[in-house]
């Protein structure tokens, strides 16, 4: 893909001081790249260049509830799965970081092809363009107003490109999403927390936590034996303070492991008074391991007792149930038939 998709907006003035063109025209640059308009006469001289890019789409599926689900292949041939929600407040895009992912989370159908390549910048800013084009085809007013970075890969294991990804996401000459529309998910990795924590750009951190106790994470995240809990808590404390923003815990329920009301309270008070936010998410059952899905009940026993201890929560709208909705699940499937 070409590199102009990775420039922010200052080295996008200095890529075209580079070719020839005065840096004040990168305004017209980036409308070109990501507002579909047509080069503008001082950067005429640059077409033959400045060639429109997409990805391939290898696979695209769209469920009843309107969610849509790509496989776009990259130009080495690696997949990658970006996911399209729309809700009432909008339309998020779920974003792929890298091809595939280290962290080896037990639960989780991206991880199960290990990291092949870091997801540039420019890559992702495409995830969001495509899909924002899709939009555009049901409904020329319709855009993307939120994204989050939760697809396959550990953002914070690509920490540099994921940065300047949201520079490029948020600029108002660009597609201009707000950052509070923009979140990152990581699953812990304590010191780019911290250097999160002290970015310049307001957007919001998500934190995978899926367990209350070091015991239970650390069977089900092995990152939990190089960052455990206290370790954790302690850069969810130096991010709260430096930023005063609220942060998101994400906690998947899997019957029978992490959903007992126990689970709850040991949650409630690892969390104590900390400005915090939980995201309840009934685990989607895979073909690649035993888990499963909790009760009705259960979620709901769950979800009751964490607001009862004064825990702010909700429990996820399940989108997409109709066509793998799992994270990963999509690429995963193909890798099963690719492999049969
Ligand atoms: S849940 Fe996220 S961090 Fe964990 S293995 Fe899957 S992609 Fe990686």
């Amino acid at each position: 893909m070409q590199q102009v998709y990775n420039l922010t907006f200052s080295y996008a003035g200095q890529w075209l001081v580079d070719h020839g063109v005065k840096a004040i025209h990168a305004k017209d640059l980036y409308r070109f790249l990501y507002k579909d308009q047509p080069l503008t006469a001082p950067l005429q001289k640059l077409q033959d260049t400045l060639k429109k890019d997409t990805f391939s789409i290898h696979t695209k599926l769209v469920s009843q509830d309107g969610t849509i689900k790509v496989l776009f292949q990259l130009e080495d041939g690696y997949l990658i799965e970006t996911v399209l929600m729309r809700y009432s407040f909008g339309n998020i895009v779920c974003v792929t970081t890298q091809v595939g992912c280290n962290i080896g989370c037990s639960f989780c159908a991206s991880g199960l092809l290990k990291r092949q390549r870091q997801i540039t910048a420019g890559e992702m800013m495409m995830q969001v363009k495509m899909m924002d084009a899709m939009l555009q085809e049901e409904a020329s007013t319709s855009h993307v107003t939120h994204v989050v970075c939760m697809g396959t890969g550990e953002p914070f294991d690509n920490y540099d490109e994921v940065i300047r990804f949201t520079q490029i996401l948020t600029h108002p000459h660009g597609l201009a999403i707000a950052p509070k529309n923009i979140t990152i998910s990581t699953a812990g990795i304590v010191p780019k927390i911290r250097l999160f924590a002290q970015e310049a750009l307001p957007v919001h951190l998500a934190i995978s936590l899926h367990a209350p106790t070091n015991e239970l994470r650390t069977k089900i995240m092995k990152i939990n034996q190089a960052f455990p809990l206290e370790k954790l808590m302690d850069a969810v404390d130096f991010y709260l303070a430096k930023t005063g923003r609220r942060i998101t815990f994400e906690y998947i329920l899997i019957a029978d492991l992490n959903d007992q009301i126990e689970h709850a309270d040991a949650l409630a008070t690892l969390l104590g008074q900390r400005d915090c936010y939980v995201n309840l998410i009934p685990y989607n059952a895979v073909m690649e391991n035993d888990y499963r899905r909790p009760s009705q009940a259960a979620i709901s026993a769950f979800f009751d007792r964490l607001m009862q201890r004064g825990i702010l929560c909700t429990v996820r709208k399940e989108l997409g149930h109709d066509i793998a909705s799992a994270c990963g699940q999509l690429r995963a499937q193909h890798q099963h038939e690719t492999q049969r």
